[in-house]
């Protein structure tokens, strides 16, 4: 049974640093104070009171959680303890960056219940990461990447397309590389420009442009292609503005608050042009977790069908995976797989 996320934004804790894309405290909407025991579990009983019996797992998202003063993060981690022990809580998650690892860090973490580690990857070209004051090398975060899988701890790589100095080449790599060093899920935040950081100076004096929403994207449809054929779940594609960014303080850059469900659909939309030649009426069946993917935000998919004289009309299957689609026309019904069907190339972004 897929755990309940009970979260908790820690925001700029812990971090000495400052990424020029970042203001934790517009993306957390906190002003950086830690939760104190009773707060902790007071949400945590708040969360379980509306789980249903699902197992819970704690958050600590946002700031270093790693490079706080490890006072601070045993803290944060004592109240959970009888609830892990008592099986309340199943699992914690944090997220730190890649230069804030190392074993003894994973060991004691793992021995407090910590089963997820999500690390700021961000980019794996060290250019890329020096034009975006990272302060961290690719090399230490494939290195973090191992220490935590040798350790037996989840981890998770968040990358972000369109920084400065980066290609969709170049994101494709990132994300090929991440893989390849044995991250088990991602996600992919493309770059958007925050008011009061540095990168919105550099877009003010034209000296960075963002990506803009349709090459975004794009970009987001073939980086998640490809982990959809490694057979590596994406977990979230674009920031979220439920979990507290201030979408008012967005100044450029690919967000939409729907952003994974445009991605996705793109990919759908892709197989039905593929498939269906213009002029047919086709039924298209899909695995019901994916109907609104298949139709498109705002029935986008099934518009853009249309200019192509390609009506369609979509109904749930339970017997399809996910990625599939089957397409039934006046002649036959025949399965296609997003993932071995379609074929991309970076170029085209
Ligand atoms: S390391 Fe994370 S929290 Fe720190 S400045 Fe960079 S993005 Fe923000």
């Amino acid at each position: 049974m897929k755990p309940v996320t009970v979260p908790f934004f820690i925001s700029h804790q812990g971090c000495p640093h400052t990424c020029v894309f970042c203001d934790q405290r517009t993306i957390s909407g906190t002003n950086g104070t830690l939760p104190s025991a009773e707060q902790i579990l007071s949400r945590v009983d708040l969360w379980r009171s509306t789980a249903a019996g699902r197992p819970l797992e704690v958050a600590f998202f946002g700031g270093t959680f790693t490079a706080l003063p490890e006072k601070i993060q045993t803290e944060l981690l004592a109240p959970l303890q009888p609830l892990l022990a008592a099986g309340t809580v199943e699992s914690v998650r944090i997220s730190t960056r890649p230069d804030s690892i190392d074993s003894e860090r994973v060991l004691r973490l793992s021995d407090m219940g910590v089963r997820t580690i999500e690390l700021g990857v961000q980019s794996m070209d060290d250019a890329v990461l020096a034009a975006s004051g990272r302060g961290h090398s690719a090399a230490e975060s494939l290195q973090a990447i191992r220490c935590i899988k040798k350790r037996g701890v989840s981890v998770g790589a968040q990358l972000m397309p369109g920084l400065p100095g980066d290609t969709p080449a170049a994101s494709l790599a990132s994300l090929e590389q991440v893989i390849s060093a044995g991250a088990d899920f991602l996600r992919i935040y493309p770059t958007v420009v925050l008011q009061g950081t540095e990168l919105a100076r550099r877009y003010g004096a034209g000296e960075f442009a963002p990506l803009s929403l349709d090459r975004g994207v794009s970009l987001c449809k073939v980086l998640l292609h490809r982990a959809m054929q490694k057979d590596i779940p994406v977990i979230r594609i674009g920031l979220q503005a439920d979990q507290g960014l201030n979408v008012e303080s967005i100044q450029a850059g690919c967000w939409h608050p729907a952003l994974g469900q445009m991605v996705r659909s793109q990919l759908y939309a892709d197989l039905v042009c593929r498939f269906v030649p213009p002029g047919r009426c086709v039924t298209v069946h899909c695995h019901p977790a994916r109907l609104s993917d298949v139709v498109g935000v705002k029935r986008g998919n099934i518009e853009r069908q249309a200019v192509r004289g390609v009506q369609v009309r979509v109904i749930a299957d339970f017997t399809l995976k996910h990625e599939e689609l089957a397409i039934e026309t006046e002649d036959a019904t025949a399965v296609y797989s997003i993932i071995s069907d379609l074929h991309y190339s970076i170029r085209e972004v």
